[in-house]
């Protein structure tokens, strides 16, 4: 999850927290961009449920050439993070030498600045750090 700094004042805080989606039909997880079908059985009622931050980073690649709105960021690493709740989720690993990164590294979310967007506004993400 993203959002600017505009919008987390109109929102509030609630918006930023790290959250995946609970289907009700299996009990399964999914990524918090899915908002209406279980990754699992394809179950249509789903639930906001908040990730208490920790997790395993199951791969990762090194970013060298990034998007537009991300440079001067680079290097930087996105890792697959395992959260403990059983959900899979893609995020930048931060603080970290890309050379000291590997799979089955125990990282924590944070909340840090994503990326700035085309109108100068600051977008705020969830970022992760070696525990
Ligand atoms: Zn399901």
């Amino acid at each position: 999850m993203t959002v600017s700094a505009i919008e987390y004042t109109r929102l509030g805080p609630p918006k930023l927290r790290l959250y995946a989606m609970r289907c009700s039909s299996c009990g399964k997880l999914s990524p918090w961009w899915e908002k209406n079908h279980c990754y699992e059985c394809g179950g249509g009622d789903l639930t906001h449920e908040e990730l208490a931050g920790g997790g395993e980073i199951t791969n990762y690649t090194v970013v060298y050439y990034p998007p537009r709105d991300f440079l001067g960021q680079e290097p930087y690493v996105v890792g697959h993070i395992q959260m403990d709740e059983d959900v899979l989720l893609p995020a930048p690993v931060v603080d970290v030498a890309p050379d000291d990164v590997e799979v089955g590294t125990r990282v924590t979310s944070t909340l840090r600045r994503m990326k700035l967007g085309h109108e100068g506004d600051i977008y705020y993400g969830h970022k992760f750090v070696v525990e």
